[in-house]
């Protein structure tokens, strides 16, 4: 996060330097900004405490930004277990950080653990919560989660694929709603392996739990 003018901050900042958490009262001058911008009575009872609760509301859904998600990817040792592991449809609300709309969909990780060394599984969707929380695009967020389960599980293999409808697509510009934007991010054995990597996407594909039931 950029520090901008000249104003002495009250807020906490962390030993590296780094904003310790989002700066409500800036976001909040912003929102009233935008109102005013559009027109808006910012006194007007209906849209007053606006502001502050979009500032919440901001702090709350990008707040994936001040945490670390690797924290949750502690590694279990498992006896010998070396077959794919597939968490399909992963609910994910994200933002777009081109437009500050969000998008929303699901996401599959899967992958195959070499020596043993696996994650609990409601770790990976904590990764996805965490990742997916701050301002975000759909290629970065998708291969972010790829590279932190490589880094930290080593696997033979991860697969990471998102499916999410974009508001920015779906409210304004193309204005195509319920249209589905798909990425993938293949590592390791998925990349090489064609079969293994088909394996992974018949799982996905199979049964219930595509975007199109959420
Ligand atoms: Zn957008």
């Amino acid at each position: 996060m950029k520090d901008q003018g000249s104003k002495p901050r009250s807020r906490t900042r962390s030993a590296n330097g780094k904003a310790a958490g989002p700066d409500l009262a800036s976001i909040e001058k912003g929102v009233s900004l935008i109102l005013s911008g559009m027109g808006e009575d910012i006194n007007r009872p209906g849209i007053k405490a606006t502001p502050l609760r979009v500032a919440r509301m901001f702090a709350e859904i990008l707040g994936g930004a001040h945490e670390d998600p690797a924290v949750h990817l502690r590694v279990l040792q498992h006896e010998k277990h070396d077959e794919m592991v597939l968490i399909k449809s992963i609910p994910l609300y994200s933002m777009c950080e081109h437009h500050l709309l969000p998008f929303a969909g699901v996401a599959h990780v899967a992958y195959i653990p070499k020596g043993g060394r696996i994650v609990g599984l409601s770790k990976i969707a904590r990764v996805v919560d965490i990742l997916a929380r701050r301002l975000q695009v759909q290629e970065r967020l998708t291969k972010q989660v790829a590279d932190l389960i490589m880094d930290r599980l080593k696997p033979l293999g991860v697969m990471v694929v998102i499916e999410a409808e974009h508001l920015c697509m779906s409210m304004r510009g193309a204005k195509k709603p319920k249209s589905v934007t798909v990425t993938s991010a293949v590592r390791g054995v998925f990349r090489s392996n064609s079969i293994t990597r088909a394996e992974a996407i018949n799982l996905i594909r199979g049964g219930p739990g595509s975007v199109r039931d959420v």
